[in-house]
């Protein structure tokens, strides 16, 4: 019994890590958003202000509706056109991501490793990426294999709602009822930031993405690195 005690008490904390993907995870060098104009272009006729919208932390769905906003295309319109939107818009970017150069970030290969031979942390996605959006940009370096679940941007209205999506997978696919102080939330922008001080996770700013870094630090995340090259730093956090 005391022997039983003793192994439950040095028993660490199930933690989670719940990675977002562009500027994050790696770099589709503007395929992305170029997929994203070239559907728009198709199915509504007009990328609308496409072009010039801040994709940086912002969910696909929202990206779409605000750039389409000012050209009299109706968001009733536009929800109506969201299934045959998205059927264009993964062909589009499956052929684009083929073509293009993804680089994937210093550290993050290491990192992934490390993280899916710890059975004490579950590794997940916290992304604006459309689902089957996501798979495609992970998929050009065997990256899913390493995320047993995620929140995408088809799950929820704005990023905010998305880490208690990413909790009720949790709950779903590993059976845990997780507490918002063991979700870290790893992000390139103010918006990965917000999102994690919402919800009561633990917020991780990285620099690799197109932020500017004062802007990041400036919303005070619980950690910040200029980039995850030194990935022994980062996985040292969730030992705290
Ligand atoms: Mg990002």
């Amino acid at each position: 019994m005391q022997r039983l005690l003793r192994k439950k008490k040095r028993r660490k904390a199930i933690k989670a890590v719940l990675f977002d993907i562009d500027g994050t995870i790696l770099n589709c060098n503007g395929a992305g958003k170029r997929s994203l104009l070239q559907a728009s272009e198709e199915v509504f006729g007009t990328s609308g202000t496409m072009r010039h919208v801040q994709f940086q932390g912002k969910t696909d769905p929202n990206i779409i509706k605000e750039a389409l906003a000012e050209h009299h295309v109706q968001v009733q319109n536009i929800r109506r056109e969201m299934d045959r939107f998205k059927s264009v818009y993964f062909e589009i970017l499956k052929k684009n991501i083929s073509e293009a150069e993804v680089t994937v970030y210093p550290g993050i290969f290491e990192i992934l490793e490390e993280l899916s031979r710890n059975d004490n942390i579950l590794v997940g996605l916290l992304t604006g990426n459309f689902t089957e959006g996501a798979r495609i940009k992970l998929d050009k370096h065997n990256l899913n294999r390493y995320f047993t679940f995620g929140a995408y941007g088809d799950d929820a209205e704005t990023r905010n709602g998305l880490p208690e999506v990413a909790r009720r997978r949790i709950s779903e696919i590993h059976g845990m009822n997780m507490d918002f102080s063991s979700i870290y939330i790893i992000g390139d922008t103010i918006h990965d930031i917000g999102c994690a001080k919402f919800s009561g996770s633990v917020s991780v700013a990285v620099g690799t993405g197109w932020s500017d870094i004062d802007e990041l630090k400036n919303e005070k995340p619980d950690y910040y690195f200029d980039d995850l090259k030194n990935f022994n730093d980062f996985i040292k956090i969730l030992e705290d």
